[in-house]
């Protein structure tokens, strides 16, 4: 197995001292901000942030000399990502992904192909991850409410979910694009994938309108391309998993996707135990092994999906799991906050 670095090794290279240090994680709805040098050239960042997928602040910045064609290119964009919108939320009963779900132990539906390209990779992830990962999550997602109710799922529906949370029963049909789920109150859930897919469309539209460097920012999914004006590397800033705002590492990165899971993005507490969002397919409770997960990888959806099975699996199966694919270098802060960072990124992270 490939050497890690860890965090007492790491600080032991830059020569500073342990207390200087907490721990690494992208922060919460914010998450990761990249910094943008001033511009040395004639090349201008035009910024343009809206409010999507229910209350995510979704930020495309896109580098040119000329601004009219930068602000065209960043509302094709956005176009581009409300049609993918309409087309897998969850929470619009007409989307194609809800008339899936509809349709569990019904029927096959016909889908188009972004539905099945993102469930092609979901699936592949969830066989992957040995189950961490589950693309099939969606019923166990739905008894639980993280945010308005704070409900937790009674013992007898966590008994009645297991069987509707099987990945193996989500069928593809990739010849006659056809999606059928086989059991009765079955969902698939795109919550783990479908941003940093999105995020990865978004960069294409860019690029196809002439954009060479740019920015796109949905939460804690971000996909980059090209580099600042001044030609140096986007500067990601990676914020503590447990004191909000505060910036504990960053990582100099070009022409990537990176993606980050964490347990403070969206929970509750009752009766004083914490409950977040990223559940063990096991146990359907929260994963309580990690405190956050982030993952570069070439392509967006590969870096948010596989930080969320990254998380689920824990930080040993976690990390050994992303050394062992091609597709993401990660770093892993465990429950009780130490790092541990895969080999392929230690050259470029900083810690501060
Ligand atoms: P965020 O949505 O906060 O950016 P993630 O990308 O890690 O964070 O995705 C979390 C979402 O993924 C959850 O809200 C849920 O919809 C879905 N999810 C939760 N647990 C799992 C799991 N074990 N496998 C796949 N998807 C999951
Ligand atoms: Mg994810």
């Amino acid at each position: 197995m490939e050497r890690m670095i860890k965090r007492r090794e790491m600080l032991k290279l830059l020569g500073l001292s342990l207390c200087s240090l907490c721990s690494l994680s992208l922060p919460g709805n914010a998450h990761a901000l990249a910094a943008l040098i001033k511009p040395k050239s004639d090349l201008k960042e035009t910024q343009v942030s809206r409010v999507m997928f229910g209350n995510i602040l979704v930020s495309l910045t896109a580098l040119s000399s000329d601004q009219k064609k930068a602000r065209q290119a960043i509302s094709d964009a956005f176009l581009e990502m409300k049609r993918l919108e309409h087309l897998m939320s969850m929470f619009r009963k007409e989307s194609q992904l809800s008339r899936i779900n509809q349709a569990a132990g019904l029927r096959p539906v016909k889908v188009d192909r972004e539905i099945l390209e993102v469930l092609d990779l979901g699936l592949q992830l969830s066989r992957e991850t040995e189950g961490a990962f589950n693309m099939a999550i969606g019923s166990a997602m739905r008894h639980w409410d993280f945010i308005d109710k704070k409900r937790i799922p009674t013992e007898e529906e966590i008994q009645a979910l297991s069987r509707a949370t099987r990945f193996e029963d989500v069928m593809l049909d990739k010849a006659g694009e056809m999606v059928f789920l086989k059991k009765k109150g079955m969902q698939i859930d795109p919550g783990g994938i479908g941003k940093g897919y999105i995020a990865e469309r978004a960069k294409t539209i860019l690029l196809e309108s002439g954009i060479t460097s740019g920015l796109i920012a949905l939460a804690g999914d971000l996909v980059l391309f090209g580099t600042k004006a001044d030609g140096s590397s986007w500067r990601v800033g990676v914020q503590h998993p447990r004191r909000k705002g505060e910036i504990v590492a960053s990582l100099d990165l070009t022409d990537c996707a990176i993606s980050t899971s964490g347990d403070y993005e969206r929970f509750f507490r009752k009766d004083g135990v914490t409950y977040h969002h990223l559940l063990d397919p096991k146990t359907l409770f929260p994963a309580r092994r990690c405190q956050s997960v982030s993952v570069v990888s070439e392509k967006g959806s590969y870096a948010d999906s596989m930080a969320t099975g990254a998380f689920v699996m824990g930080p040993e199966k976690g990390m050994q799991f992303l050394n062992r694919s091609e597709h993401g270098e990660g770093i892993i802060i465990d429950g009780a906050g130490e790092i541990t960072v895969s080999p392929k990124l230690a050259s470029r992270i900083r810690f501060h």
